[in-house]
């Protein structure tokens, strides 16, 4: 009698036990719906620091949830506490049971954290295990092809665009084979400088037909061009890259009248430079190339600067400068000229200063963003 009524009572409280779990585990998923809902809304909001505090403090009472660890390492990263950040990751790649998913995406951002410390090295070894456990991830892929290419790494970095390029669609098809044009525009850089020039040129020709709208991959087909002697070629290049890339135009007309020079080629130059000012709307373009047109025509430098003249005081101030030239006003002129300079190349997205790297962002990591700005 005994023994049944104490199996009775240890039964009742197993059955409350359970239920009392059960509803706890209950309370515990909808707070952490609530939690999780709450969070995305601020996070659209752009909300940052909020995100991150309310995932410090998650990330306290359930330890046992990687995902919440992996935002809050990404926010890290994101308020630039990339330290923190790359500490989360490696202790949540130590445990041994973490699900295949979230191994990926700890390695994912352990490798986004060491890119954003400039440690390309270390970022393409975690890209590449990422990789290996998920070949079709194409965030991994992605992050691996910009890790390469800050490592200076372009042949692996147009392979890993291309791999991107065969996985999605559309515009993102379209960007990953841009993508691809501009590892491979820097892989003929690299062989031109080491002597190669068959190989530059092969590099070169694939960079201009995947991103033909470039000035940057236009730019370095010149060179390769130029390299190789083949004068015709070598030419229409420049031309593509200073019509392609306005921003950039005065850096490519320099480029292309310094080899004019001593190749004895500077009547063709001149005859695709006049074209070239005759055809164009935009100032930027007007400026670079009146600044040498004038040196054989003022006239027609006059002309294209009077086209552009009422769209940019630029062009306007170049114009006064032109004329003030033929009438030998020196000082003048040189005014003129130190208001020119403070036409700054820079980022169009943030407004970083191109002048070292005209054709590339470092802060963005984007390529031909430049643009001319007061
Ligand atoms: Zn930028």
């Amino acid at each position: 009698m005994i023994v049944f009524v104490l199996a009775f009572a240890a039964g009742t409280a197993v059955g409350v036990g359970i239920s009392y779990t059960r509803w706890l585990r209950q309370r515990a998923e909808e707070g952490a719906l609530r939690l999780r809902s709450r969070l995305l809304y601020e996070l659209a909001e752009g909300d940052l620091e909020q995100v991150g505090d309310e995932l410090e403090q998650a990330c306290e009472r359930e330890t046992a949830d990687p995902s919440l660890f992996l935002a809050l390492a990404a926010i890290d990263r994101e308020r630039q506490r990339v330290g923190r950040a790359k500490s989360i990751h490696r202790t949540v790649l130590a445990s041994e049971d973490l699900p295949s998913e979230q191994r990926v995406a700890a390695l994912l951002g352990l490798g986004r954290d060491l890119l954003r410390e400039g440690n390309e090295r270390a970022a393409v070894g975690a890209l590449v295990r990422a990789n290996s456990l998920s070949p079709r991830s194409v965030a991994t892929l992605r992050s691996l092809a910009k890790a390469l290419e800050q490592a200076g790494a372009w042949e692996r970095a147009a392979a890993a665009w291309e791999r991107v390029e065969r996985q999605v669609q559309g515009r993102a098809a379209r960007d990953a084979k841009v993508g691809r044009g501009h590892a491979l525009a820097e892989q003929a850089e690299a062989f031109r400088r080491a002597g190669d020039e068959k190989r530059a040129r092969k590099s070169a020709e694939r960079a201009t037909t995947l991103a033909p709208d470039s000035p940057h991959a236009w730019s370095m087909r010149a060179r390769v061009e130029a390299a190789m002697g083949d004068a015709h070629e070598a030419m229409i290049a420049w031309q593509r890259a200073w019509e392609l890339g306005p921003a950039q135009a005065s850096g490519i007309v320099e480029e292309a009248w310094r080899w004019a020079d001593r190749q004895g080629r500077q009547a063709d130059v001149m005859a695709r430079m006049l074209a070239s000012s005759r055809d164009t709307s935009n100032a930027a373009l007007a400026i670079a190339l009146a600044e040498r047109v004038a040196l054989r025509h003022p006239e027609q430098a006059a002309a294209s600067l009077e086209q552009v003249s009422t769209t940019s005081s630029f062009a306007q101030l170049a114009l006064i400068r032109l004329r003030l030239r033929r009438g030998q006003r020196d000082q003048a002129r040189e005014a003129a000229l130190r208001a020119m300079a403070e036409a700054r190349l820079v980022c169009g997205l943030c407004r970083d200063d191109l002048t070292d790297t005209p054709f590339r962002c470092e802060r963005c990591q984007l390529w031909d963003t430049g643009v001319r700005e007061a």
